[in-house]
């Protein structure tokens, strides 16, 4: 393995992202320049400005059609799945299909229109939490373990891979998050000691907008999932709506006005129900204050922990249906779960802490590490050990997976789906089928590739097609055509297709991949370079405007307090103030070197009318 310096781990979340990195021989997890652990998985465009994370978030209320989030539910789906026909209903911004059937988003960027694939905002984002390692770090980071769920298709996983290309990163490994927690409390480790040799641990993740449980199967060297379950669109999100509910009722019960109305009061309320919740988790009781919350009223309210408790509790409650499920599915009864490792921003809440902790008889859940950092935490982990930097005192953990869907092919064009490679399966894996033709003299068959659990292939997801042509004529059912698939330790797949009788190596190869190709990936590169560029030159020209601005006020400030000044001097210089306050409010689209030459211009006046300006300086924002 090349060792080209330092690797991060990064937890590409839905609704918030966290990057951590091996040092010291321990985790740190990076904290983005607001001080917050976690960063928004947020993106906004503006006529002026392009926004990640934290300041996107921030200006959510004003821009909703051009502040995007939730890209981590399109990406590696096609546009119409439904799911993503389900989501966009709920979006404050606009998805639209392309001719490949690729869902993209349109914003309108500079006074410009934009379209943007799920893959190319999911960069956006990682390269965000690439600059805050690097910020951090002082110096570049090109290696990185990113993070997925552990229900995401082979084509979410290589999309999500694409991402981390076009934001610049090599992607040393996939991992899925249950695993990378898992790793990040070092259960493997643990296991010398342990008599059995092997540990099931249960992984329960609520976090933003999506709950996912998985079960693991650990032993000395190996971790596989066993199974997953989960609920889309269960979530930290779905807390905040019902007390929103509750204080949009309690408003009109009070004030007889119905808040609901204004798009603008509402977010400000429900970012004020977030902070509560957050509050709530760690206090019995808080209080939302807003000033001029709708029509000039101020509001006050007072909340307890109980009464979101019961706010929540039959969602609360429907997470234990959930755990039940994926045991069920397991064929795992909850006596033998050894560990329970708490994932996800929403774990926080004590009720569900104690919910979970009642079903599992009382038993201690693993929760001293942060459970919105743990994901990043294990992919740092991963990430240090993939390339060599970590101690000697964290061994390789061979990370086994299993497909999260069942793989297979169409063979006689009866659209049935022949599965090939059934899900749950774990892989590196190779499996070889062998069909026969269809019908007489067939002279070529077509294989399509696809993901999923229904008997229709036009029902599962086609992964993609190829053909064996210019067979030699043969009576049907004569000829074999021998198929094998094989996942290598990432997660992709290879389609091998061979024509046995007359040994034609006419065998096509299939890798799986997300639907980008390599001069789409090399083009979006370019793109996503010249965004930041853009972002680069923007900030530098309003650190311009502000330091010519400045000056302006200064040399205001000190000609007008200098009484050895001349009344016609003050007269002229005031003159020149104006002209140049009224040069900048209507040149704001005029480039850096022109405000910069336009304050060296004023610079050479005051140095000659104001004595003693001369030493004056120019203040640098940098
Ligand atoms: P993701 O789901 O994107 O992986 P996280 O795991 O960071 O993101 O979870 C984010 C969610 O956790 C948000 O809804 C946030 O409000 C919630 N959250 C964070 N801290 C707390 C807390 N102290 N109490 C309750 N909820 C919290
Ligand atoms: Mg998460």
């Amino acid at each position: 393995m090349v060792n080209n310096g330092v690797a991060v781990g990064i937890d590409l979340g839905t609704t918030y992202s966290c990057v951590g990195v091996w040092q010291h021989d321990r985790v740190e997890i990076i904290a983005n320049d607001q001080g917050n652990r976690t960063t928004p998985s947020c993106v906004a465009f503006t006529d002026s400005e392009r926004f990640i994370g934290e300041a996107a978030k921030n200006q959510a209320a004003f821009n909703p059609a051009n502040t995007i989030f939730d890209a981590k539910r399109l990406i590696g789906r096609k546009f119409s799945d439904s799911t993503v026909k389900d989501d966009m209903k709920f979006w404050p911004f606009t998805v639209v299909g392309d001719s490949d059937d690729r869902p993209k988003i349109v914003v309108n960027y500079r006074g410009v229109e934009k379209r943007f694939l799920p893959e190319e905002l999911s960069a956006m984002v990682l390269c965000k939490m690439k600059e805050i390692a690097e910020e951090y770090l002082g110096k570049e980071v090109k290696n990185a373990v990113v993070t997925v769920p552990a229900h995401f298709s082979d084509s979410q996983r290589q999309a999500t891979k694409d991402a981390a290309r076009i934001a610049g990163l090599n992607v040393l490994r996939i991992l899925v998050e249950p695993t990378a927690a898992a790793i990040a409390y070092g259960l493997d480790q643990k296991l010398t000691s342990s008599s059995s040799g092997e540990k099931i641990v249960l992984v329960f993740d609520l976090g933003g907008g999506t709950f996912d449980v998985s079960l693991l199967n650990i032993t000395k060297n190996s971790c596989k999932v066993l199974a997953t379950a989960g609920d889309t669109h269960l979530g930290g999100e779905d807390f905040d709506n019902r007390l929103l509910k509750y204080l949009v009722e309690e408003f009109s019960r009070k004030h007889g006005k119905d808040i609901s109305k204004s798009a603008k009061s509402l977010r400000r309320l429900r970012n004020a129900c977030e902070k509560a919740k957050r509050v709530l988790s760690h206090s019995a009781v808080t209080t939302v204050d807003i000033e001029s919350l709708y029509e000039g009223i101020d509001y006050h309210a007072k909340i307890s922990q109980a009464r979101f408790e019961a706010l929540n509790l039959d969602l609360f409650r429907s997470c234990l249906d959930t755990v039940e499920k994926c045991l069920k599915d397991a064929e795992i009864d909850k006596n033998n779960v050894q560990e329970v490792v708490l994932v996800g921003g929403s774990t926080r809440i004590p009720k569900v802490q104690q919910l979970l902790q009642q079903f599992f008889n009382g038993k201690e859940l693993c929760k001293n590490i942060n459970p919105e950092e743990a994901v990043a935490y294990g992919a740092a982990v991963q990430a240090a050990i993939l390339s060599g930097e970590g101690s000697q005192n964290i061994k390789n953990l061979m990370v086994l997976d299993v497909t999260p869907q069942s793989l297979g092919i169409e063979v006689h064009n009866d659209g049935l789906m022949e599965v090939i490679i059934p899900r749950n399966t774990t892989y590196p894996i190779s499996v070889e089928q062998t069909f026969c033709t269809g019908y007489d003299g067939q002279k070529y068959v077509r294989i399509g590739v696809y993901e999923g659990e229904m008997p229709r292939v036009a029902d599962n997801n086609l992964l993609g097609e190829f053909e064996l042509s210019g067979l030699p004529p043969a009576p049907r059912g004569k000829d074999e055509i021998l198929v094998t698939f094989t996942i290598d330790a990432n997660g992709v797949l290879i389609v091998f297709a061979e024509h046995k009788i007359s040994r034609l190596k006419n065998s096509i190869k299939i890798i799986k991949g997300g639907t980008l190709s390599e001069e789409e990936i090399e083009v979006m590169v370019k793109d996503a370079e010249h965004l930041k560029a853009e972002d680069e030159e923007f900030r530098k020209k309003v650190k311009a405007i502000l330091a010519f601005e400045d000056y302006i006020q200064n040399m205001k400030a000190i000609s007008q307090s200098n009484c050895m000044l001349e009344a016609s001097v003050k007269d002229m210089l005031n003159y020149y103030f104006k002209e140049a306050t009224e040069w900048i409010n209507s040149n704001k689209d005029a480039a850096i070197y022109e405000f910069k030459y336009k304050t060296l211009q004023l610079e050479s006046i005051c140095n000659k009318l104001i004595p003693g300006s001369e030493g004056m300086e120019i203040e640098e924002y940098e």
